[in-house]
């Protein structure tokens, strides 16, 4: 293999521009080019992980195949890229450090004073490169958190500093800037973008291209002013504005050719682009057909007076993906489960939708108004899709109102309930009592053995599936057999039988009702989408 190539992604100006999707959609079209690509992501926060931070403060927890809990970026390469990522592929300070002072204490350092600079930066390199021979890479991305001229990430900056001297020529580092435009001004601005660029060259770094992420396109007069300024020439200065789709990203650069530009300037062989099944893809999820709306019920996640939907994020995409798949668009809502609790007459509103889901959570906040909807969408058979906890409580659903177990519940909300028909699981005890909590849960994947003629096997089409999971609790063994009898059927468990990974109605009762122990919005890709909530979509679209 040729010499590996890396392209550094940064982000000036501001956060939230979109530079997990930038690095996703630049990877997407070195695939499509032939290469063989990988994405790393850096976060630069202490956190050794993503699990153990709250969803406001972070948004949605990825889930690894392997089980570490990541940034939702990683779920963004996974899908641009449809390929499976380790763990290695991603990493904190936290994480760095831990490994640093290991090495440390086990004398690998040879007993010489282990430094901030450059051992730490030295160590970050290090993992690009096992990412690099893990994945048998030609091109390695590596999307560095936060913005430039932070405290936070400046050691990730000199890791690419180092690897770029290091190797000069095998180096790319990409930055994705913003022009604002100012509404009394009415003209799009370019001096962010250069003290953004002089605030990389204060680090040793200079970009050789620029994502220029704005409302609208840039002209040629913002292109060369950013190209003088910023050291650059004015072809190297992509356009991205907004779009209405994510998927649209690659499609958008490439109208600047930033395929062939980053293959000039990393020395790669330019091969033709292409996007054809990607851009069939995109087309479907922007056409659309019928419009099916579906009610995401949870707990309100605010920050400030801002509602964040980044919690669900892969929630969202598997259903875009399924939706095209169906030919059909697809709106969700979300609906606050808390006013169930004291007013059941709102419960009315869900019979305005086509469909029910309640995603993964944890906690007391929302959940009995959760189940009051879950009971809702099985009475008047509104189809009814559940993830994680959105299983477990509809397995508290039905055994109180069907299996004849009143106050059932989960001990994550009562420990000394009468009937925890969802309890902790025996190997968790323990890491609770000693207050072990970062990436102990059940992590990641694990396989499930799916019964026949169910609606989950007919979804997936196959005996056995795997999927990736997290969480501490399970049906307690206890009740199976009696919520059972009542009429739930566990249509998927564990290999040997032990833990119930899936729980439906049978289709003569219900059109649409299951929820999995696992999370499998980490699985669907745009190009495959995961069959059930493709089953859960047709489901919906068929309500009368
Ligand atoms: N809180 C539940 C558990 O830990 C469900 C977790 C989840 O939805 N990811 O088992």
């Amino acid at each position: 293999m040729a010499t590996p190539k890396y392209i550094f992604v940064v982000g000036g100006v501001m956060s939230g521009i979109g530079k997990g999707v930038a690095s996703s959609a630049i990877g997407r079209i070195l695939k499509s080019k032939g290469f063989k690509v990988t994405a790393i992501k850096i976060d630069p926060y202490i956190n050794v992980d993503a699990g153990t931070m709250n969803p406001t403060e972070h948004g949605e927890v990825f889930v690894l195949e392997d089980g570490y809990e990541t940034d939702q970026d990683m779920g963004n390469y996974e899908r641009f890229l449809g390929e499976t990522l380790p763990s290695i592929n991603y990493m904190t300070t936290g994480r760095v450090y831990q490994e640093v002072i290991r090495k440390e204490r086990n004398l690998e350092y040879k007993g010489r004073n282990v430094q901030v600079v450059p051992d730490v930066p030295q160590e970050v390199i290090r993992r690009i490169e096992e990412a690099q021979q893990v994945a048998g890479a030609e091109v390695t991305l590596i999307e560095v958190g936060g913005t430039i001229g932070e405290y936070e990430n400046i050691l990730f900056l000199e890791a690419a500093r180092m690897l770029k001297h290091k190797s000069p020529h095998d180096v790319a580092v990409v930055m994705l800037s913003y022009l604002p435009i100012p509404g009394n001004v009415g003209e799009m601005k370019t001096k962010p973008t250069q003290h953004a660029s002089r605030e990389l060259g204060s680090v040793g770094l200079q970009a050789d291209i620029i994502l220029a992420r704005a409302e609208v396109p840039l002209d040629q007069k913002r292109k060369e002013k950013i190209a003088l300024f910023c050291n650059i020439s004015p072809d190297r200065v992509i356009s991205a504005p907004d779009v209405s789709s994510i998927y649209d990203v690659p499609l958008n650069y490439e109208k600047d050719g930033l395929g062939d530009t980053l293959c000039e300037v990393l020395g790669l062989p330019v091969r033709p682009t292409d996007l054809s099944e990607w851009e069939a893809f995109v087309k479907k999820v922007k056409n659309g057909g019928r419009e099916v709306n579906i009610a995401v019920v949870g707990k309100y996640f605010m920050s400030g007076d801002y509602v964040l939907s980044d919690v669900y994020i892969s929630v969202i995409e598997s259903m875009k993906h399924a939706a095209a798949a169906l030919d059909l668009k697809v709106k969700l809502s979300y609906l606050d489960s808390e006013p169930y609790e004291t007013d059941v007459a709102k419960l009315q509103e869900l019979k305005n939708y086509d469909g029910v889901l309640v995603p993964g959570g944890f906690g007391s906040r929302g959940v009995e108004g959760i189940i009051a909807a879950i009971n809702f969408a099985r009475e008047n058979k509104i189809p009814y899709f559940g993830l994680c906890y959105g299983m477990q409580l509809l397995v508290i659903e039905y055994a109180r109102n069907k299996a004849g177990f009143a106050g059932a519940t989960t001990s994550e909300i009562n420990k000394e309930a009468a009937h925890p028909v969802i309890d902790i699981m025996p190997d968790q005890k323990d890491k609770m009592l000693k207050a072990d909590y970062g990436g102990t849960m059940r992590l990641g994947t694990y396989p499930c053995a799916l019964k026949e003629g169910t609606v989950a096997q007919a979804a997936y089409g196959k005996k056995e599936i795997s999927e990736r999971h997290r969480h501490r609790y399970e049906v307690n063994p206890e009740y199976i057999k009696k919520i059972e009898a009542a009429g739930l059927v566990f249509s998927g468990t564990s290999p040997d039988n032990r833990l119930m990974e899936i729980a439906e109605l049978p289709q003569s009762e219900h059109p649409f009702f299951l929820g999995t122990q696992f999370h499998p919005e980490f699985l669907s890709r745009p190009l495959s989408p995961h069959p059930l909530f493709v089953a859960f979509l047709k489901a919906a679209s068929q309500k009368k």
